[in-house]
């Protein structure tokens, strides 16, 4: 018994010691990767159901490691909260999203605005205000260009320091977004003190439309809440016609998915922008 216990643990520690071992490379690799700037950004527009025209894009950052390609956020962002290289890997995002910005509106582009997705660590960390105050002031942007979007889970872990920061950062003047909205179970009159410009209906429960009566129902319920609260409304992950007419018909104000386009680089959305008319 003793001989099979002492065979037990050790063969524990083993597949412990490899499973930290793998995380330890994976980390020392994202932390490479940051030293060497091997992220990039692309953009999914966000287009207004009424005049057909791009109003924002979301940046969604890529990891583009060398002899594998693009590595999608779903595959490090955890890895670079739990570590903390989300503070350099962020900054990096916020700094990059800004200067792009600003470069379209340089380039006489009709002004989109550019939205930035924070995480929980980013969110609560001390110098967010700064963080944020730096990349706009590097960039020369406007503060009304620059949208944070923040979870709706992130906000609910620590509602009322989380209110407060939202304050601090409408101060700077920059809009604030709610993502992944109805997936994080805030309660309505939590939702009336946040100082917010728009909601984003999760991707969940856009997917199932037209198939999935509750879906259609929590959808439409979301899209005539957020109005009465004077708030905009983007539905995220819209893939289909159909889909994008129930949203019209709900009174969505604005799309984002892979019916109008997928997230694309630079250069891309530039020539999506040429022909985004003029005023
Ligand atoms: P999210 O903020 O909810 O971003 C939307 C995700 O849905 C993106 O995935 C986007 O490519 C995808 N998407 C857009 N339209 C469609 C569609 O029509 N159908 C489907 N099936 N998917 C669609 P992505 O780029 O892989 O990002 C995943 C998540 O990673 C994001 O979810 C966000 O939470 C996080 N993320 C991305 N970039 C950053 C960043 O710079 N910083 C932080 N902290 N998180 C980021
Ligand atoms: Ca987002
Ligand atoms: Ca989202
Ligand atoms: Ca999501």
């Amino acid at each position: 018994a003793k001989e099979l216990g002492r065979d037990g643990i050790a063969l524990f520690t083993s597949e412990m010691t490899a499973a930290v071992r793998k995380k330890l490379s994976r980390t020392d690799e994202l932390r490479q990767a940051v030293l060497r700037d091997e992220f990039v950004l692309h953009y999914q527009p966000q287009v207004d159901v009424q005049t057909g025209r791009i109003i924002a894009a979301e940046a969604l950052v890529r990891w583009q490691r060398p002899g594998e390609g693009l590595v999608y956020p779903g595959d490090f962002i955890a890895l670079a909260e739990e570590t903390g290289l989300i503070m350099p890997i962020g900054q990096w995002v916020l700094k990059t999203a800004c200067r792009q910005a600003r470069a379209w509106q340089d380039q006489g582009l009709r002004p989109i605005r550019i939205s930035v997705n924070v995480s929980a660590r980013q969110f609560q960390e001390e110098r967010l205000i700064e963080t944020v105050a730096d990349a706009l002031h590097e960039a020369g942007l406007d503060p009304s260009w620059l949208e944070l979007e923040i979870t709706e889970s992130l906000i609910m872990k620590d509602l009322s320091g989380s209110i407060a920061r939202m304050h601090e950062l409408q101060k700077l003047g920059v809009k604030l977004a709610v993502d992944d909205f109805g997936t994080g179970y805030s309660s309505l009159s939590a939702l009336k003190r946040f100082p917010l410009s728009r909601l984003k209906v999760d991707r969940s429960f856009i997917a199932d439309i037209p198939h999935d009566a509750d879906d259609m129902a929590i959808t439409s319920a979301i899209i005539s809440l957020a109005q009465k609260m004077g708030l905009e409304v983007v539905a995220e992950g819209v893939e289909t016609e159909e889909q994008a007419r129930f949203l019209i018909e709900s009174g969505c104000n604005q799309i984002q998915g892979y019916l109008y386009s997928r997230p694309v680089e630079e250069e891309r959305f530039s020539r999506l922008l040429e022909g985004n008319g003029c005023d």
